[in-house]
């Protein structure tokens, strides 16, 4: 009898160890960890420099209140300003506490400017930003919010990579639009750097602010450090969170300072957002992801890691109906049982997680191995091999 809620599916197994891209089970047994925590473990298990800042944090000071300096968040707002487009950074702790941020600040812009009606956030219909009740109203999931209401309003839609659908959905009272520049618990689809273009035209056109989730796709997964990065579009409020804590809770809202302008003293706030210990670990993931070569090796696995998938794919239709994907933030669309095909992968010591439109998430740490690929492949390849017979 458990006395946790029953809120998730989990899979019967539980871990006491991980070092790099492997966990290792109660139950002895190694598995090949391609789901990352769900993009979170940005440089796997146990990472040396992730040990080496927490130790060193957790002997010095771990949590002051936001009513004082604090060096630390001080550093990583720098940190994310230097390589970004941004200026100014609000730290929280969560994917879904960045996204609310976001919005309250496109909102705030506004207001501040004396547009109080311009409120309204335009999102793509069933997409994902988090399970906070804002949030579950914004992706327009039938699924996410049913029993939930009363509804949250303030919220419009559009379909995915629709421009025409956008351009209907805006009117005077569009204050920004806001979805992920690729798409993950949705079933990772990509936007077309044309696509992001066009909105970025529109944005300017109309005046709305552009809000890019990155929760998922930011901090290197996309092989830049925002996936944004490829259509050279430049947003005005970005949410992260995932990668950014390599495992550690940290969430943040990277802004230009035009709409930073309005965030005064009161306006937002969080009790451990941006605490030293989470920052320094912050830190350390950044010093990682900035050192030389890093992306670009995170684009040559992706580049061979997406050409081997699609062979796979040519070889096994039956199975694999779609390889899509940037960066390590890989789908596969399949023709069969997702569920089923998932388990199959976890017994044969490789995992992954789900997403929308019957697609595998593959997410693995942005620092593995080739010859962690290559196994990985030879797993997929043999689960293809069982589905094909079937
Ligand atoms: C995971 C995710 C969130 C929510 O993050 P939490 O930390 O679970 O609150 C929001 N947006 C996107 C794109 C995500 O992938």
């Amino acid at each position: 009898m458990s006395y946790l809620a029953k809120n998730y599916n989990r899979r019967k197994i539980s871990f006491i160890k991980g070092k790099g891209s492997f966990l290792y089970s109660k139950d002895k047994k190694k598995y090949l960890d391609f789901l990352s925590g769900i993009a979170v473990n940005t440089l796997g298990h146990s990472h040396p420099t992730l040990l080496k800042a927490l130790n060193t944090q957790a002997k010095k000071v771990w949590h002051v209140s936001n009513s004082f300096e604090i060096p630390e968040g001080e550093l990583l707002a720098k940190n994310l300003a230097k390589k970004t487009f941004a200026d100014k950074v609000i730290f929280v702790n969560s994917g879904a506490e960045a996204n609310e941020a976001a919005i309250k600040i496109a909102r705030r812009h506004f207001y501040s400017i004396g547009k109080p009606n311009k409120n309204r956030i335009l999102c793509i219909k069933n997409s994902f930003h988090g399970r906070t009740l804002a949030n579950i109203f914004a992706s327009g999931s039938k699924k996410m919010t049913e029993g939930f209401g009363p509804k949250v309003s303030g919220f419009d839609h559009f379909k995915f990579g629709d421009l025409n659908s956008l351009k209907k959905k805006i009117n005077k009272n569009t204050a920004a639009l806001f979805f992920e520049t690729a798409m993950g618990e949705s079933g990772i689809k990509v936007h077309s750097n044309k696509f992001l273009r066009e909105v970025k035209k529109i944005c300017n056109k109309k005046k709305i602010l552009l809000i890019l989730d990155e929760v998922q796709c930011g901090i290197g997964r996309s092989g830049k450090f925002f996936a944004f990065e490829y259509s050279n579009v430049k947003p005005d409020i970005v949410p992260i969170a995932k990668g950014i804590g390599g495992g550690f809770p940290i969430g943040a809202v990277l802004m230009t300072k035009k709409v930073a302008k309005c965030m005064i003293p009161g306006t937002h706030g969080s009790t451990y957002g941006g605490n030293p210990l989470a920052m320094m670990v912050g830190n350390a993931v950044l010093s990682e992801i900035y050192k030389k070569g890093f992306l670009a090796n995170v684009r040559k696995n992706s580049k061979y890691f997406l050409f081997e998938l699609e062979k796979i794919r040519k070889n096994y239709p039956k199975v694999i109906k779609e390889v899509r994907g940037v960066g390590l933030l890989i789908g596969l669309q399949l023709n069969v049982n997702l569920g089923k095909f998932i388990n199959s992968l976890t017994q044969n010591r490789l995992l992954t997680i789900r997403a929308a439109e019957n697609v595998v998430r593959i997410l693995p740490p942005l620092n593995v191995k080739k010859n962690e690929i290559n196994l990985a492949l030879k797993i997929i390849r043999k689960v293809c091999k069982e589905f094909d017979k079937k």
